[in-house]
């Protein structure tokens, strides 16, 4: 059993806090019942988003691990709360594109919609006060993480394939995602935070399954996720 213990360290994310144990390479993560866009500027609360985006996850790290790609993941709990290997956060998001949409079309003549013909890895500073900048390749080596894109890379490319197969399975496209990744106190390299359409785009016939919902104040995203989630697990079922 793992306790929560008095001097717990608590680490407040934005849709997640993080609850130290009394076992030294566990965390306890919970997700929350909100959901924020733009750096935190909008904010809602939906009923029942954490323990969507905590059981999607969960069904996707299992699956990952199948694969054979190492996650932070162990185990779920009641209340919405994800036990997980602690792991030290690369501060560089590991963005995943199949299809253009979100940043890359604000950003560059590439239009909506544009498929891919491989899939394009993007690095992002994980850094809300400096509203998460691309990074360039010179900029990653002088921070010192040259060595290790090379593996994120291959990593990410390697849970597309695995993603996006599954998720072709129930119809939907996967657009583009984002990875963080840490290494555990044996220096293993783990996908860690969450696996949910919070953090990825879905598409089907034309509608958003993800986040944009609420980014564009669409739809209701605890429906869109539901109703993914009960498709992942049809899977399983088969
Ligand atoms: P974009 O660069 O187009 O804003 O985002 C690309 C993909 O990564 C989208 O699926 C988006 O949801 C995800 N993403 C990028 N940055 C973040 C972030 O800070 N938090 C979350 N949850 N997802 C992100």
């Amino acid at each position: 059993m793992i306790i929560i213990m008095s001097d717990t360290e608590i680490i407040q994310g934005k849709v997640k806090t993080v609850f130290t144990t009394d076992e030294p390479d566990v965390v306890l993560i919970q997700y929350e019942d909100k959901v924020t866009a733009g750096n935190g500027r909008h904010v809602d609360f939906p009923e029942g988003k954490g323990k969507v985006c905590m059981e999607i996850s969960e069904f996707l790290f299992k699956k990952l691990e199948k694969s054979g790609i190492k996650t932070h993941y162990i185990d779920t709990f009641p209340e919405r709360i994800m036990s997980c290997k602690k792991v030290d956060i690369i501060p560089i998001e590991v963005v995943v594109r199949n299809v253009a949409a979100g940043s890359i079309v604000r950003q560059t003549t590439l239009e909506e919609g544009k498929i891919f013909d491989e899939p394009l890895v993007e690095y992002f500073l994980k850094d809300d006060d400096k509203d998460d900048p691309l990074l360039t390749q010179d900029r990653i080596n002088l921070m010192g993480y040259g060595n290790e894109i090379r593996t994120l890379s291959f990593h990410a490319r390697a849970i597309n394939a695995i993603l996006k197969g599954i998720f072709e399975e129930i119809g939907l496209t996967l657009v583009d995602f984002k990875l963080e990744f840490g290494y555990d106190s044996r220096q293993n390299l783990l996908l860690a935070d969450e696996l949910s359409p919070d953090g990825m785009r879905l598409w089907k016939e034309g509608k958003s399954f993800d986040k944009d919902l609420f980014r564009k104040g669409k739809g209701d995203i605890v429906e869109s996720y539901k109703y993914i989630l009960t498709e992942l697990r049809k899977l399983s079922e088969q």
